[in-house]
């Protein structure tokens, strides 16, 4: 992969960056994580000091090819802008002959944000006419997008066929990051996966329960895991699909830990009784939603004999507080690992640790979610190999 200090002078030349500014916002448009923003940073100083003249891209939300107006990237706009300090353009559109226009216009250190490229369906389909279209902007390609990375999408792959393309600095260290854990992990190598489908993970755990010391699983994953043990998870939802799948992999595997208390209730609210139970009691009536006290406990001996630990997807239903407290533990555990090498990853995961103001306590945050998963199973990411 080359990477971008191998590009040569870049004085004066345009270059067009694909970023990751896939960002949470609430519906006012707030942004309530700003982290793949922040981590975006150190390309774009080294673009700035470069001379260069800088155009940015990044697809946000799920437009579906279509012009949304919530999700336009003004908010991208006005957050780089205040961290970087200086005026960011912004783009009506990714091509087309007025964004040709303003580009033509940039001066060196300037910055030109394109407007969100699943604006378009053919860069969801990786259109070569659209991939084209969009390199027409540029003279060289800067890849800094790892969150991304694992699309055949058109800003990602197709592209770098017409430009000269390198590897961004953010996508340099995640890769470097996450090679570490593949290639030469630290040992005892933890695994912690929670969330919400274990259909999206599973072959992270099939490969892990072969590769890792342990495997921590939480969230509403662990609740298929247990009922494909035949404990009672009430009305918590399952995924029949996987089951069979499941039942293959060693779940008895001392390797496997999983919850042996949790909190459960009648409803998601917060407002029912709550109830702390071993394993096995949950009534017909309630969810599994977070885990529990003694579960907190087991996990946390685990993490603290470790020295690499990967987190993704929290342990419970954490967007209401009363069940968020098993994702705290983990937070903490993880954080104050003294011992550990620590990796965290997603979406909900990172959200959840930048509130609680603990994302410096980390050795490496990545800006992936399922790339990161995908790159740990040890699958190649189409945007990775493209550069190569
Ligand atoms: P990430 O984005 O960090 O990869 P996921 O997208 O896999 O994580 O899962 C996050 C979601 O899982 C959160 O919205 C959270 O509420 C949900 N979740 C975790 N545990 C439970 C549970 N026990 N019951 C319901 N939802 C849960
Ligand atoms: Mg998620």
């Amino acid at each position: 992969m080359r990477t971008i200090s191998e590009a040569g002078n870049l004085a004066g030349k345009k270059v067009l960056v694909r970023n990751d500014f896939n960002i949470t916002i609430d519906d006012s448009g707030k942004i309530l994580d700003d982290y793949r923003i922040r981590a975006s940073l150190p390309t774009i100083k080294y673009l700035l000091e470069q001379k260069t003249k800088i155009i940015l891209s990044s697809h946000f939300a799920r437009p579906e090819g279509k012009v949304v107006g919530e999700m336009r990237l003004s908010p991208v706009q006005k957050r780089l802008g205040e961290l970087l300090g200086i005026e960011i353009k912004m783009a009506p559109d990714c091509i087309g002959p007025e964004v040709e226009k303003l580009v033509n216009q940039l001066k060196n250190d300037e910055i030109l944000l394109l407007e969100n490229l699943r604006f378009h369906p053919e860069e969801e389909a990786n259109s070569d006419d659209f991939a084209k279209k969009l390199s027409g902007l540029a003279e060289v390609y800067v890849n800094d997008a790892f969150g991304a990375s694992h699309r055949v999408h058109a800003s990602i792959v197709s592209v770098t066929r017409y430009l000269p393309s390198f590897a961004g600095l953010l996508l340099q260290k995640e890769f470097e990051a996450l090679s570490k854990v593949l290639e030469n992990p630290e040992r005892p190598l933890t695994v912690v996966i929670g969330g919400a489908k274990i259909s999206t993970k599973m072959k992270l755990i099939e490969e892990y329960l072969k590769k890792a010391d342990h495997i921590i699983l939480g969230g509403a994953l662990a609740n298929t895991v247990l009922h494909a043990q035949g404990i009672a998870v009430g009305k918590s939802l399952i995924e029949e699909e996987v089951i069979p799948d499941l039942k293959k992999l060693k779940l008895t595997d001392t390797k496997l830990h999983i919850p042996v208390d949790v909190v459960a209730s009648a409803d998601k609210t917060g407002q029912a009784e709550i109830k702390i139970d071993p394993v096995g009691r949950t009534g017909e009536g309630e969810l599994i939603l977070d885990i529990g006290p003694e579960t907190e406990k087991v996990f946390d001996s685990v993490i603290r004999a470790s020295k690499m630990v990967i987190w993704n997807g929290p342990m419970g239903y954490f967007e209401v507080d009363k069940f968020s407290h098993g994702t705290e533990a983990m937070a903490h555990s993880i954080s104050n690992c003294p011992t550990c090498f620590s990796i965290i990853g997603g979406g909900e995961t990172t959200c959840f640790v930048e509130k609680f103001g603990l994302i410096d306590n980390f050795s490496h945050v990545s800006t992936g979610g399922g790339a990161m998963l995908e790159f740990l199973a040890g699958d190649k990411l189409p945007g990775i190999e493209a550069l190569n």
